[in-house]
């Protein structure tokens, strides 16, 4: 047995997405979902209306975060920056999460003022006001890029992280983030639950990684991602830990909508089934 009826992976302009939260959840439920998550980065402002939306369109709504967490392990293959790491809190969560999410989504207004004056200093000045113009929730660098855009100093969002804002370009700053044993403990305390995103992006071998993630507390892994080549898929879900189901659509060309992402039932972590 297995269903495209669950997509717990998706963003909207609450973070990185292009889209509201009602019209990623119609886009959810036109594609065939009927259980599904908004997570957008760091931030939960967009719950209320996707909630909402959901219970309009009557599919069942989980809320998410996709929360950025330091690197748990290096990797000569990859160069990430962060981890993420997805909280979900199918039966509510507590306000002292949200709490904790707001002092890291507080953390990026300096962290962008000072990518600001890194700009400056390099003969680009933008005011910090147009940046968060195109920020609804947690402030970050595509909005800088589209600041970036507007101003003329770059024409496409890739060039502003290629020449600029990339990880290691000359304006790039790092934010402060939690370890990803902190921030379970945080959503398991809240009442959540949580699972390791795209597990591939991280270069370390599976049998590793799953070792880490148990010893960690940390309740799934998602296995099954929109980035994922079917073989990691299936290698994944050899292990004893259950799986999530994410798209990762942004409402961009590449995914625009959530959904028509099969996973077997029996590997899929119980909270999720439709
Ligand atoms: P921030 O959380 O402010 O550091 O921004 C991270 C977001 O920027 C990611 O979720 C991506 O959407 C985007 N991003 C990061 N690196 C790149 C890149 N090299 N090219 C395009 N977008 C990127
Ligand atoms: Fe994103
Ligand atoms: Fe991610
Ligand atoms: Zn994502």
């Amino acid at each position: 047995m297995w269903t495209q009826a669950v997509d717990l992976h998706c963003h909207s302009h609450h973070s990185d997405g292009l889209w509201s939260p009602s019209e990623m959840a119609k886009r959810a439920h036109d594609a065939g979902v009927k259980v599904w998550s908004l997570t957008d980065h760091d931030t939960n402002t967009g719950w209320d209306e996707a909630a909402d939306a959901c219970s309009e369109l009557g599919i069942r709504f989980i809320p998410g975060v996709e929360i950025t967490c330091a690197v748990e392990m290096t990797s000569e293959t990859s160069d990430s920056t962060s981890w993420h790491l997805l909280a979900y809190f199918p039966e509510g969560c507590s306000p002292e999460f949200t709490s904790w999410l707001e002092s890291f989504k507080d953390s990026r207004v300096p962290r962008m003022k000072s990518m600001l004056s890194a700009l400056a200093e390099l003969g680009h000045q933008i005011p910090f006001e147009d940046v968060a113009k195109f920020a609804e929730g947690s402030i970050g660098r595509p909005h800088l890029a589209r600041a970036m855009i507007e101003h003329g100093i770059v024409e496409t969002m890739q060039q502003a992280f290629d020449d600029w804002i990339g990880d290691s370009g000359p304006a790039f700053r790092e934010r402060p983030l939690p370890t990803i044993a902190e921030a379970v403990e945080m959503v398991h305390s809240s009442g959540g639950i949580t699972s390791l995103a795209h597990p591939g992006y991280y270069g370390i071998p599976s049998d590793e990684l799953v070792q880490r993630l148990v010893t960690l507390g940390v309740d799934c892994i998602e296995a099954v991602h929109g980035s994922h080549p079917d073989s990691l898929r299936f290698e994944l879900m050899q292990y004893a830990l259950p799986t999530s189901v994410g798209g990762d659509s942004h409402g961009t060309e590449k995914r625009p909508s959530p959904g028509k992402m099969p996973v077997p039932l029996k590997h899929l972590h119980r909270c999720f089934h439709p």
